[in-house]
């Protein structure tokens, strides 16, 4: 196999074998290709593309990289959800413990967030002894005895998108549809679940700016386990405005909880159970998820989980003791709220990263204390900005300019789901 082969034929818009896209994967893990000339492939299927064929080949190759989780041995359906990730997104916190009691297997592998928001694995690390790593032979044990975890992939799954991921940011070749649905479906199914529901942001806090592309991307990502044997379907939801009101590590496992309780913030709660009704369709389950929050069984199975995991239920979840406010400049109706604004003063604040090495603060974030649709009146408090270094905050009230804009009359709801792509 020559290497400059496989760069000409994608250089010239042509299809690669199997047995190419297989052996650069396999080269390209080991540290057998010279980063020119990976740099140089990835380009060209950044501009050119791969064929659906050449996907599925491509995704197997980086799944066959690693280790692939058996979960044969679990007694109950699998299924997990995979978000592009946004402001205020903490929906898988509470997403996972109702589905598993509801009476599936959610097998949910998180990861750390880098850019504006931090990762699953990030908001709980906030709590108190918890554990992200979970050794693989109490994964299944775990699965079968309490429903479900959250927990950070081993360094064996998936190794090639671990480097290619991090090479790609290097060589400007992140924002590309194929690389991005392999890179994210490879770690899904090496997962092991059966079935599984894609939540695709859409707006300018999310990945995805543009409906169009958020489409391209979700069909895509479909067809690929749809593909590999995995039921899957998407959705593409509301990224515009944050995702419930509060946005920060800590922050956001406080009102994760609230949800759990049954008094979570509205928008945050319907689509949480709307997820959670497309996971236990997927897992044939005919059991209504606001029933496990209202008789308090997901909640129970949060508290398993988190236990399972080092975590210590009788300390509080960290908060700020420098909580300052940010006021209404009017009166009227917040008629737009941005999700991009609210999360660049929280990345401001120190609650996301700017590098992979970086630490995040577990305190530090916003708190909407109005959403979209709610009156104010000028100098109420609007935001509360929880500040963990003080060096830090100007940056971040700075941000939240015109983040909230106050008119006469209060503007049209946003639509949570946009669409659904089965
Ligand atoms: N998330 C991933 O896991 N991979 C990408 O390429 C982009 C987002």
């Amino acid at each position: 196999m020559n290497m400059v082969d496989i760069i000409v034929a994608k250089r010239d818009k042509k299809s690669l074998s199997k047995e190419q896209i297989q052996w650069f994967i396999e080269n390209f893990t080991n540290n057998k290709i010279p980063d020119e000339q990976a740099g140089a492939l990835l380009m060209a299927v950044f501009f050119n593309g791969l064929v659906e064929d050449e996907l599925d080949t491509w995704v197997k190759a980086m799944i066959d990289s690693g280790e692939r989780l058996d979960l044969s041995k679990v007694s109950k359906p699998t299924v997990d959800k995979h978000s592009t990730g946004g402001v205020g997104d903490k929906v898988s916190l509470p997403l996972v413990p109702i589905v598993a009691a509801c009476g599936a297997a959610v097998p949910q592998l998180g990861g750390r967030g880098l850019g504006t928001f931090g990762g699953t694995i990030d908001k709980m690390e906030t709590i108190a002894g918890w554990q992200a790593q979970i050794p693989n032979e109490n994964l299944v044990k775990q699965l079968n005895e309490i429903g479900g975890f959250i927990a950070q992939p081993g360094d064996n799954l998936a190794p090639a998108d671990r480097k290619m991921y991090s090479f790609r940011d290097v060589i400007g070749c992140v924002e590309s549809i194929p690389l991005i649905s392999s890179s994210i479906m490879s770690k899904k199914i090496a997962e092991g679940t059966a079935n599984l529901v894609l939540d695709v942001k859409v707006g300018r806090g999310a990945f995805m700016k543009d409906i169009s592309q958020a489409r391209h991307l979700a069909e895509t990502m479909v067809k690929i386990g749809n593909n590999a044997g995995v039921k899957t379907v998407a959705l593409l939801t509301q990224m515009n405005t944050p995702l419930g009101n509060a946005a920060g590590n800590a922050l956001e496992v406080t009102e994760s909880i609230d949800v759990l309780q049954g008094k979570g913030p509205k928008d945050l709660t319907d689509l949480v159970l709307i997820l959670a009704r497309e996971m236990l369709q997927l897992a044939n389950i005919d059991k209504d998820p606001q029933s496990v929050i209202q008789d308090g069984s997901a909640l129970k199975v949060w508290n398993e989980m988190v236990k399972a995991q080092g975590g210590d239920l009788s300390q509080a979840i960290p908060v700020s003791n420098d909580v300052r406010h940010f006021l209404a400049d009017k009166s009227g109706y917040i008629s737009d709220l941005d999700a991009f604004k609210v999360g660049l003063s929280a990345w401001h604040l120190g609650a996301g990263r700017t590098k992979k090495e970086d630490e995040v603060s577990k305190t530090a974030g916003i708190v909407c204390l109005a959403k979209e649709g709610d009156k104010v009146e000028k100098d109420q408090p609007i935001f509360e900005i929880h500040v963990d270094d003080p060096a830090r905050f100007t940056q971040a009230e700075v941000a939240l300019q015109g983040a909230a804009i106050i008119s006469p009359e209060p503007a049209r709801e946003r639509d949570l789901i946009l669409e659904r792509i089965a």
